[in-house]
């Protein structure tokens, strides 16, 4: 009955399923969230289809995530830089910091409006946590930004989060760039922390991702480009990795309680992860 269309009033109902599908609130339907459209389910179906995982990885980063956010309080870390940041779900890195320290600082980047204003409706009255629309193809303006400056204290360490979205900036060197110009900016004490598509290790798969490469490519606003270990590893230049490296996504750091379906066969989580340290 379209109740579940939160755009489906007056005029601009049809537009609305003709709005360009995000990776976004792809994610958010992965997570049993209620912020996409009819035709964000459309493709995001497809590639369950082809990708039955899907939603397992996208807990599992969550969880990869929130493990890394703790890690970093428990070492000192109070400020955090979470870029393509998304729509906003259970486990939002400002929850999780706050409830240890209220005063931990939270900026949130997203290129999706979408995810920005719901960040910023969610943050209404809290005044150490924001959200701001920009690209982090764009490193100096979010660097420059009034809102990150009047937050964030670059004289003391920063954790920037880049979960899940290097994969979505098609050029290698593009992304060494923007982690250097992201890095110079950063106090010693700092960390890089990552979680980045792959098809490493997945061969027989090879075809079903150059499947869901082009539907990302021609359905969605954002091209999706796995990268090699050997490519991600790259991004931490200047960092000292944190124990235990670059990994699979659910062997950093794991919990006791911690469900894994990939235990027997980590590959299939088909994400490396990983958390740097600026010396
Ligand atoms: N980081 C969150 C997490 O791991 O749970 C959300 C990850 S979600 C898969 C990827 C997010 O990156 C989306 O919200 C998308 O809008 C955002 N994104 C994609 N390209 C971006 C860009 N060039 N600049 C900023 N954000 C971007």
């Amino acid at each position: 009955n379209g109740g579940d269309d939160v755009t489906s009033v007056g005029r601009g109902a049809q537009d609305a399923h003709r709005k360009p599908v995000t990776a976004a609130r792809l994610y958010d339907y992965y997570l049993g969230g209620i912020h996409n459209f009819p035709a964000d389910r459309e493709v995001a179906k497809v590639l369950l289809e082809r990708t039955p995982k899907l939603r397992t990885i996208a807990r599992d980063n969550r969880a990869f995530l929130a493990r890394a956010v703790r890690y970093l309080m428990s070492v000192g870390v109070h400020q955090f830089l979470d870029i393509g940041s998304g729509i906003p779900t259970e486990g939002n890195v400002h929850e999780i910091v706050q409830a240890v320290a209220p005063d931990a600082r939270v900026v949130y980047v997203d290129i999706d409006p979408h995810a920005v204003s719901e960040s910023l409706e969610l943050l209404e009255g809290n005044q150490f946590a924001t959200a701001i629309r920009a690209d982090v193809r764009e490193p100096q303006a979010i660097l420059d930004h009034p809102r990150v400056r009047g937050l964030l204290d670059f004289d003391q360490p920063i954790a920037l989060l880049l979960v899940a979205v290097l994969h979505f900036v098609e050029d290698s060197d593009e992304v060494r760039d923007i982690v250097t110009t992201f890095r110079s900016a950063l106090a010693p004490g700092s960390h890089l922390v990552v979680a980045h598509a792959t098809i490493d290790e997945l061969i027989v798969d090879e075809r079903r991702w150059e499947k869901t490469q082009k539907d990302y490519r021609q359905q969605t606003t954002t091209s999706l480009v796995p990268r090699k270990k050997s490519d991600v590893v790259r991004f931490f230049d200047g960092f000292e990795m944190v124990e235990p490296g670059l990994v699979w996504l659910n062997a950093w750091r794991p919990e006791p309680d911690m469900v894994d379906e990939f235990k027997d066969e980590p590959e299939r989580s088909s994400f490396y992860v990983g958390v740097g340290r600026l010396p």
